[in-house]
């Protein structure tokens, strides 16, 4: 199985940081991680390879920075990484990033499945997944859980819901997004940590996937951040004790005197 994994870098805090200038993140100083959702996309792609043989290929979209993420997947065990980096990607909304990223993978060649995580934790659209599955032509399943079976063209796969779990089956290739129930990420094997030491990760730019200079970056971004804010932080809060019923008690009145039942 030849397995493509997505995987963002994102700052180590939960406190992101905004330019107010520009509305973009400020990421200098804030230590870089891998999405924590990523982790376990990386991790059911090497069991994959373990089941069923072939290569898993890490790519990232991002500043040249963002080698450190794919060195760490390379440490994990992923055969190959392939960073997407040019100062034309830079400004990119979700659209302009799945278009770098679909390119990016169709220059690698042919694929079985893409895993991506379900969402990032800085940008939090859980948007790229299926955008860059629509960019490819491929069927898309989110928040998978657990893969059943996998038997040529063919996988049968659980996703998980608000109140239990559907069985989904899909024609493959096929692009899913992983939640954290699905696994428990390994740590870098030494080996691996030694691979990704003397790795020299390979780096594609713009020209390099073919990309249409107004298909990226700001440029190719029909979103645009107007304004970024914390939110406000709340009113008065009443913490309610007791037992349940007299709380919802409690609860209604409050309601009933602001005439809200
Ligand atoms: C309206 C708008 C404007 C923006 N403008 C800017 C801007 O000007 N400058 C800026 O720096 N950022 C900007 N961003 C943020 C940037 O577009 C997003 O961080 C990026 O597109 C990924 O979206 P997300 O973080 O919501 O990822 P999600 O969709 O939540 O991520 C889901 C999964 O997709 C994969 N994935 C996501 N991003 C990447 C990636 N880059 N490489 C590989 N895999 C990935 C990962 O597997 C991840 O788990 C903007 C975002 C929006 C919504």
């Amino acid at each position: 199985m030849n397995i493509i994994v997505l995987v963002k870098q994102v700052p180590d805090t939960a406190e992101v940081k905004i330019n107010r200038e520009t509305n973009t993140l400020i990421r200098d100083g804030v230590p870089s991680i891998i999405n924590p959702f990523d982790m376990y996309a990386i991790e059911e792609a090497l069991r994959l390879r373990e089941k069923h043989g072939g290569k898993v290929t890490a790519v990232t979209m991002g500043p040249p920075q963002a080698a450190e993420a794919l060195k760490q997947a390379v440490a994990m065990g992923v055969d190959d990484a392939v960073l997407l980096s040019d100062r034309a990607f830079a400004g990119a909304d979700t659209w302009a990033t799945s278009y770098a990223l679909a390119a990016g993978i169709r220059k690698i060649g042919t694929f079985d499945l893409v895993i991506a995580g379900k969402q990032a934790i800085d940008g939090d659209t859980a948007q790229v997944g299926p955008e860059t599955a629509d960019m490819l032509d491929i069927p898309f399943v989110a928040y998978i859980r657990k893969i059943e079976q996998v038997e040529g063209k063919k996988m049968v796969a659980e996703r998980l819901m608000d109140e239990g779990y559907d069985v989904v089956e899909t024609t493959l290739p096929a692009l899913i997004t992983v939640v954290k129930e699905i696994n428990e990420p390994r740590l870098p094997s030494l080996k691996g940590k030694m691979k990704a030491k003397n790795l020299t990760v390979t780096a594609w730019n713009a020209k390099d996937i073919n990309a249409d200079d107004a298909r990226i970056g700001l440029k190719g971004s029909p979103t645009q951040v107007v304004r970024i804010f914390p939110p406000a932080p709340r009113g008065n809060r009443e913490m309610l004790s007791g037992s349940i019923d007299e709380q919802v008690g409690t609860v209604a009145k409050n309601l009933k005197g602001q005439s809200l039942i």
